[in-house]
């Protein structure tokens, strides 16, 4: 059957005056249109993901692509069983997205070459090429494109540092960018070319268009995407399927995401149906004895039984040791 809903992802990098009325104006327009999602507005440009009924995102990418500044607008649309949103936010923001620069970059002065994802899976085959994940670590974790470099960072305001600290790796190579939708490369290419490195190129529309480009066909990309929505992970290579995702406890081939049950802490582990119930969902041992902790609120789990895995892993870990 035909699905009946669909997820958009979009941005576009163009002056909106009034940024803070025009999130209220637009935030009422989204819910009228029973959407659902979240969408950053900034004075430099908007960035959404929102999903709805087939009807609905319909309705909504023909009104934004009628607004003249969001006439070249693109959108990359999935098609869907349900709604991947609970609710409907539009938040006003000084910056689409963060890299804490001393002098901001406007992607429309000064960016990396937009590659087009065929253009992009020849490129990554040059062996004077190195391919630069944009994206945080947990992204890369559950998936990336094949040799491309991990950042050590935990958040991409931190990637300007890192990529001053390890500047010989780069220096006299192409060097290729990606992120999710195109819209953090937009920036973070800027910035390279700013910085000085004279061939720098990026993916354009990200990886959620190179997966669905009838060429690329998602093509060295291996495990799944992360995405910021209900689903957390969608596909991308469509010849192959290689797992590269670990599991947190025992690091075996691993794609399932949960969050620590600790709701101080919520760490994003990849980790089994089985390990979360034998380590209570916690990513440490005080996040498993947490007096709030999530999973045993859930599970119903008593004082006895708690006390009975905790004995069951210090066993475990006698064995191992
Ligand atoms: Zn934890």
């Amino acid at each position: 059957m035909e699905k009946q809903f669909r997820v958009l992802l979009y941005y576009m990098y163009v002056p909106i005056e009034n940024g803070e009325e025009f999130a209220r104006e637009h935030l009422n327009f989204c819910k009228e249109l029973g959407l659902k999602g979240r969408i950053l507005v900034a004075d430099e440009g908007i960035n959404g993901t929102v999903s709805g009924t087939i009807e609905a995102t319909e309705k909504y990418m023909k009104a934004m692509n009628e607004d003249p500044r969001f006439a070249e607008m693109v959108f990359k649309v999935d098609e869907e069983d349900a709604h991947a949103f609970k609710k409907m936010h539009v938040r006003y923001r000084k910056e689409l997205v963060t890299l804490r620069l001393e002098d901001d970059i406007n992607p429309l002065m000064v960016t990396g070459k937009h590659l087009e994802p065929a253009t992009f899976y020849e490129a990554m085959q040059d062996p004077d090429t190195v391919i630069i994940d944009a994206r945080n670590d947990y992204e890369y974790d559950l998936g990336h494109f094949r040799g491309a470099i991990k950042p050590d960072i935990t958040n991409f305001r931190e990637l300007p540092e890192w990529i001053r600290e390890n500047k010989e790796q780069f220096e006299g190579k192409k060097i290729l960018t990606y992120c999710t939708g195109g819209i953090r490369c937009e920036k973070f290419s800027g910035w390279l070319v700013k910085e000085g490195f004279e061939d720098v190129s990026q993916l354009h529309g990200g990886i959620v268009t190179y997966g669905k480009d009838p060429e690329a066909m998602g093509k060295l990309w291996d495990g799944q995407l992360y995405v910021f929505d209900s689903r957390i992970s969608v596909p991308v290579n469509r010849t192959e399927h290689v797992i590269v995702g670990k599991d947190y406890f025992t690091g075996e081939p691993c794609e399932r995401y949960v969050n620590c049950a600790n709701p101080e802490c919520n760490k994003q582990i990849l980790c089994s149906e089985e390990n979360e119930h034998k380590y209570l969902r916690g990513c440490t041992h005080e996040c498993r004895v947490h007096p709030r902790n999530r999973y045993v609120a859930e599970q119903g789990l008593t004082e006895e039984q708690v006390a009975e895995r905790l004995k069951d892993l210090e066993k475990d870990t006698v064995k191992i040791g």
